[in-house]
């Protein structure tokens, strides 16, 4: 079966796991089900990317042996296109090897997922992809465009509201998905023009990062205020897990436009130790669980999409990176910007200073004399 120098086509597989509806906890299973006809055409040795005639009825995949699964996902772990870069993405072969698992388990077939072999070759997949494709780091001017398209400040929805909080945060905090995911309300400070303290990682056991308390000062622009962004999430409050009850669609307007809100009087009713970013369905439902990095990289996704972005360049890594690069550029002390992300040498900084050409800036230290 030669796979390696296919032409590109629109549809696929590819096209599926692309098109995966972006909310919702069960809103995969037409992408699962769409996963499982390119598996039973390739059960049936069909190429992936072959043409399948007129009629063709797939055979049925479950149950199916962990070694007919690992070769599966092999192949389409090695398949490349043409300029030698991986055709499939990490994401696209999980989503794969998840929709296997469904179809066994809604068979009442134990999932063949589980088996150490093939967990082990997955690890190893995703640890080709990331040593082979470098990150594309997102910068300000990406920040602003998606930023531009969430309501304005203090007029958005609920959702707009959260969604502008989070991308702020977690943009000018630095923060791991599981560090975003574990803030509770009561992690933030706010202190008028001083800007918000957050604490970051506290409880966590398993982050990589050291936990920190990050100061984030108030923006050039209330538009792009984190402080001003979470004043307008919290104002949001009182909301219910199962509902948006107690908040409008559309949150009452806050006062002083064009003037800071994190500098006047606030008042919230969010209990200190509720999550910060609740999971959302569709802007209607708040589920009483920690953001997971799939909802939040789908909340990057979209958002990234309405101002023109290309999916695959929104990660949580890229998002990071980017904080990284222009705090350098900004003239940050590369140990300052080590503190800032809770990285514990400032290595990770040099390092990235160093594929970008950047330099450090001299910081002066001055005792008042
Ligand atoms: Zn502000």
């Amino acid at each position: 079966m030669e796979l390696a120098n296919e032409p590109e086509e629109p549809g696929g597989l590819e096209a599926a796991i692309e098109s995966a509806p972006l909310i919702g906890a069960n809103g995969g299973n037409a992408t699962y089900a769409r996963c499982i006809e390119f598996f039973a055409l390739w059960l049936d040795g069909f190429g992936i990317g072959d043409v399948v005639p007129a009629g063709h009825q797939p055979a049925v995949t479950a149950p199916r042996p962990p070694r007919v699964v690992l070769r599966y996902l092999t192949e389409l772990a090695s398949e490349k296109r043409t300029d030698g870069t991986f055709r499939y993405s990490s994401s696209a072969l999980n989503v794969t090897h998840a929709s296997i698992n469904w179809d066994h388990a809604r068979h009442g077939f134990v999932p063949p997922g589980a088996d150490p072999s093939i967990e082990q070759a997955m690890r190893h997949f995703r640890r080709m992809r990331e040593a082979t494709a470098p990150v594309e780091p997102i910068n300000l001017h990406v920040v602003r465009k998606m930023l531009s398209c969430l309501d304005p400040l203090g007029e958005g929805t609920v959702g707009a509201r959260r969604d502008r909080g989070l991308l702020l945060l977690a943009y000018s905090a630095s923060l791991a998905h599981q560090e975003l995911a574990a803030l509770q309300v009561g992690d933030l400070r706010f202190e008028g023009e001083a800007g918000v303290l957050v604490s970051v990682g506290h409880g966590l056991t398993e982050s990589r990062r050291r936990s920190r308390t990050v100061r984030i000062l108030p923006g050039a622009r209330p538009g792009s205020c984190t402080a001003c962004a979470l004043v307008a999430w919290l104002a949001c409050w009182p909301l219910s897990y199962g509902s948006v009850k107690g908040a409008p669609r559309s949150p009452a307007r806050l006062s002083g436009s064009g003037a800071h809100l994190c500098v006047g009087e606030q008042s919230s009713s969010a209990p200190l130790g509720a999550f910060l970013f609740p999971q959302m369905t569709g802007s209607r439902t708040l589920i009483e669980s920690p953001l997971t990095p799939g909802a939040l990289e789908r909340v990057l996704v979209r958002v990234g999409r309405a101002a023109g972005i290309k999916a695959k360049g929104l990660t949580c890594t890229a998002w990071r990176l980017g904080f990284v690069l222009e705090a350098i550029k900004g003239g940050a002390a590369f140990s300052d910007i080590s503190l800032h992300c809770g990285y514990a040498t400032s290595k990770p900084v040099k390092e990235l200073a160093d594929r970008f050409g950047l330099v450090e800036r001299h910081t002066t230290v001055s005792i008042g004399l």
